[in-house]
């Protein structure tokens, strides 16, 4: 009998799981759908120049590795802001958002559930159907009662918005409600402008607590374009969370690069949840990491590195959109009896392609493609070497 003998194995996560399993596929035709990670036309995790530039000059420079600050750098936490509301916001001037460097946007996340539980004594969490996998098990994690609110429509490939609107009615006064500003994982649908006003009168109708997620801005229709929800939010004068993640759109996914914002009502109120946000920072890992913040800030202040970093960031948005519209045409002609014109009408990484677990297994057995068993597939991992295999494939079992 070993102190350790009653413990259980944990449950794979499903999608390393997926990982995994492709590595130790020996066919040389294999593609891997199944991650949540931007690949370039040649199937690499791209280094982004204006990243490199930003690295060279670090280096170059000798930058001392002393602790950060709790909220990590100045300049850094600035930045995430002026992305988020605009260098003109009347929130920033104001003194109102506290904004604290964290460990990738999960961090943010985390950092957020638990001031939220702490501080605010927040008990139940609303996300939507389907959502992130780990948005569940993070908020679990603080302590969360965690409901669904209804999102995807899967017949119209759109958004249930009067389903969703009724279960965010229901949910208790100061319940969190978790929403994707924009590129929303794993369905790729997002609400359009209409249907985030409706989201934001229910949530001041009743009282609720906006926590929004932006993991991908960038990917969608621009930077200012996909911070449209933040910014009406913003206009609102309501309190609210946001979780920033640079994992995709500097391609720093394991530097660990994101912030969480909080806004305030006014700069004294942000002083003090500042002073307590800190607490809740120093008592999980003291301070952030230098490196990754350090060449964000660097690039966001440069306006020549800036500039190169919006150009990269251009060509990965519009070298997923026309995947997916290569996508839809190829499959139009092999598979004309089904419509699949929805892909190119969502945003951002990922597509509900409305495969069935059944139709994703097939595509593994049988064609060495790997994609999530809710038939989520990721779009920037297609190539123009890789997607007539995957087309194919997906012709022959439907
Ligand atoms: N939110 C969403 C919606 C995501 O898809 C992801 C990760 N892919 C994250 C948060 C976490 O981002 P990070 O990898 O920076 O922790």
């Amino acid at each position: 009998m070993s102190l350790f003998s009653a413990i259980e194995m944990a449950p794979r996560d499903p999608i390393l799981g997926l990982n995994e399993a492709f590595n130790a596929d020996p066919r040389d035709t294999k593609v891997n759908l199944g991650v949540g990670v931007y690949y370039t036309e040649e199937g690499r995790i791209p280094l982004l120049k204006a990243v490199e530039e930003a690295e060279k000059a670090r280096l170059a420079a000798k930058a001392p590795r002393g602790y950060l600050p709790i909220e990590g750098i100045a300049a850094y936490d600035r930045s995430v802001q002026e992305l988020l509301f605009g260098a003109d916001s009347a929130l920033l001037a104001e003194g109102r958002v506290v904004t604290a460097q964290a460990l990738g946007g999960t961090g943010a996340l985390n950092i957020g559930a638990l001031f939220i539980q702490r501080l605010l004594n927040g008990r139940v969490v609303a996300i939507s159907n389907p959502s992130w996998e780990n948005h569940q098990a993070l908020f679990q994690n603080a302590g969360f009662e965690v409901k669904n609110y209804r999102y995807y429509d899967a017949a119209s490939h759109g958004v249930d918005i009067a389903g969703m609107l009724d279960d965010l009615r229901a949910l208790p006064a100061g319940a969190v409600v978790l929403l994707h500003a924009c590129c929303h994982n794993p369905t790729g649908v997002d609400l359009n402008a209409g249907q985030w006003q409706q989201v934001l009168e229910v949530i001041r109708e009743r009282n609720l607590l906006p926590f929004l997620d932006i993991a991908y801005q960038g990917f969608g229709a621009g930077i200012h374009e996909d911070a449209h929800a933040v910014r009406l939010f913003a206009d609102s004068g309501l309190p609210f969370f946001i979780a920033s993640s640079f994992s995709k759109s500097f391609s720093l996914y394991g530097e660990r690069v994101g912030a969480l914002s909080i806004v305030t009502a006014n700069r004294e109120e942000a002083g003090r949840v500042l002073s307590q946000l800190k607490r809740v920072i120093r008592t999980s890992y003291s301070n952030p990491p230098t490196h990754g913040a350090s060449v964000v800030a660097a690039v966001l202040q440069s306006p020549e590195l800036r500039a190169l970093w919006e150009a990269e960031l251009g060509e990965m948005r519009q070298r997923i959109r026309g995947m997916r519209e290569a996508m839809v045409q190829q499959l139009a002609e092999l598979a004309p009896q089904r419509d699949f014109s929805f892909v190119a009408q969502q945003n951002g990484m990922f597509s509900y392609s409305g495969l069935t677990a059944a139709q994703v297994d097939r595509l593994k057995d049988e064609f060495g493609i790997y994609a999530v068993s809710t038939g989520r597939i990721c779009v920037a991992a297609l190539n123009q070497k890789n997607l007539g295999a995957v087309v194919n494939a997906i012709a022959r079992v439907i």
